[in-house]
């Protein structure tokens, strides 16, 4: 995985930093686990991304409200992201991505969930913006899930 540091307004209106970057995975790298790597090395605390590129195979997820898991779909099969959308935050102090993905397969369909893991093959682009407020996830009991948390963030 290649990373670049492509803006950041750090210094625009008193605001807090806000860095773009660009990643750049490749045939063999795993997505989640060079996320999470790449947010404790920047020290993000929140920050949100898209992507599109192909995965050799994936592991997608769907959301089981009845269980509170997700339930497990495998993809063997090479396919192209066509849109994933996702942030990193902050759970007990350990870096957490929540990332959708729609994929598309050889015949044309989709298929979609939300991302568990996945092997990149050939490449894989994110824009990763770090988010201005601290978006802060907290663990709710009720859905099962860590929510984002507007509770300690000021509100206009
Ligand atoms: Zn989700």
């Amino acid at each position: 995985m290649k990373t670049r540091l492509i803006a950041d307004q750090a210094h625009d209106a008193g605001a807090a930093s806000q860095k773009t970057f660009v990643l750049i995975f490749n045939t063999g790298d795993h997505v989640v686990a060079g996320l999470k790597a790449f947010a404790k090395e920047q020290h993000l605390a929140a920050s949100h991304f898209t992507a599109i590129g192909a995965f050799k195979e994936v592991s997608l997820g769907y959301f089981d409200s009845e269980k509170k898991d997700y339930l497990k779909i495998p993809v063997h099969e090479q396919v192209e992201v066509l849109s994933m959308v996702g942030d990193i935050t902050i759970n007990d102090g350990k870096p957490n991505i929540h990332a959708h993905v729609v994929l598309g397969k050889r015949d044309g369909s989709t298929c979609g969930g939300h991302l568990l893991e996945a092997e990149v093959r050939p490449t894989l682009e994110v824009i990763l913006t770090e988010s201005p407020a601290h978006l802060e996830r907290r663990f709710d009991k009720e859905a099962g899930l860590a929510l984002i948390s507007l509770e300690s963030s000021q509100t206009t």
